[in-house]
């Protein structure tokens, strides 16, 4: 290999996926082609979603189990901790433990349906700090766990016994979270997270990069130290809009929301999704972006499609699933 074309190929821009778990027995053969097609663009990892209260807990695992059995891809498991015992949140984390994921991205999680904020319905752990802490002292007590010997799975001998490099994820909010009284508490929030052994943040999703922009600046000042990926969802109906302010409780992105409206087809649609959330994918690369987080919505195409055109993908194509080496994560270095 000449020399010269290495000290000019780009650097590699880091990329996940958020997949969550299928509800009928077809969704679950669908998401495994899904999965593949996901595994062999190299991502960092691949996450699933968990359901309000532990409603998706065994589905959500046979997920996470497809992507550590049948891939190279790092599985990780969102873990809510809302309503639970500190007895039953030490289950579920062994749970996962046991099954062989290592990879955490602790939430608090939503309050129950006919409940609000101050009310008491948190269990035991009241934030997902909590959360955090609890997952490291589970690990911990797993002597040795990062020794087990799993069949077949030479990943399991890679993880490393010290506390910084096990990768705990945490949620963070640019545009604020809905129940948060103000950006500092938003930023405070995030050091209590990495005060517990947090290492990585993924974002809720946004429309524009200067939210995003502003909030790492704030979040940096005020001492935040991990890398913090920007959740990006490529909207590619009007329908698919709505629903996601529904849940965010993001702002309208008025500029966007007119375009999907005005345009009569389902492919022209799916066109304009994809376009804003490359803009948006290529100015955050290059304000500073560690990598890129994908909600896929269990498809591979859109997403893929996005990463494409930030030039995120190895040779500007779609791949197509194969073996392929494994790579350490380089989020983490
Ligand atoms: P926390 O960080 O604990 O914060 C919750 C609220 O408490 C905030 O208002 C915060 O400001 C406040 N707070 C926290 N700590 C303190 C403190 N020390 N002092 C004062 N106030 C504090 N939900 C699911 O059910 N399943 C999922 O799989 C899931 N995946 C998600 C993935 C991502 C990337 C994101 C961004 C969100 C996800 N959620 C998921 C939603 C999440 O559970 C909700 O947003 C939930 O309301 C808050 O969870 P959290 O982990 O942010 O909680």
């Amino acid at each position: 290999t000449d020399p010269a074309c290495i000290a000019s190929a780009p650097p590699r821009v880091p990329f996940s996926f958020e997949l969550y778990p299928p509800k009928t027995d077809a969704g679950a053969t669908a998401l495994h082609a899904t999965i593949d097609r996901l595994a062999a663009a190299g991502p960092e990892f691949i996450s699933v979603t968990y359901g309000a209260n532990g409603s998706s807990r065994g589905s959500s695992l046979e997920v996470l189990k497809y992507i550590l059995h049948e891939t190279h891809v790092d599985p990780m498991a969102h873990l809510t901790c809302v309503g639970s015992s500190h007895a039953e949140a030490s289950a579920l984390i062994r749970e996962f433990l046991d099954a062989g994921v290592h990879s955490f991205l602790a939430l608090r999680g939503d309050p129950p349906q006919g409940t609000r904020e101050g009310d008491s319905f948190l269990g035991d752990l009241g934030s997902a700090a909590e959360l955090v802490q609890l997952i490291h002292r589970v690990q911990a007590e797993k002597v040795p766990y990062r020794e087990t010997v799993i069949p077949g799975l030479p990943r399991a001998r890679r993880l490393r016994t010290d506390r910084e490099k096990v990768r705990i994820g945490v949620a963070a909010f640019p545009n604020g979270h809905p129940q948060s009284r103000s950006t500092s508490q938003d930023i405070d929030t995030l050091l209590a997270k990495q005060a517990a052994g947090a290492n990585l943040a993924i974002t809720q999703l946004f429309f524009h990069a200067d939210h995003y922009l502003s909030f790492i600046q704030r979040a940096r000042e005020a001492g935040v130290e991990f890398p913090i990926l920007p959740g990006i969802m490529p909207v590619t109906s009007p329908n698919r809009l709505r629903r996601i302010l529904e849940l965010s409780g993001e702002e309208l992105p008025s500029e966007l929301s007119i375009q999907l409206e005005i345009e009569p087809t389902d492919a022209g649609q799916r066109e304009i999704g994809i376009d804003h959330a490359v803009r948006l994918g290529q100015e955050l690369l290059a304000g500073g972006a560690p990598g890129l987080h994908l909600y896929a919505f269990n498809q591979h195409d859109t997403v893929l499609s996005v990463l494409e055109g930030c030039g995120a993908l190895p040779n500007g194509r779609t791949p197509t699933p194969q073996p392929h080496p494994t790579t350490a994560p380089t989020i983490l270095r």
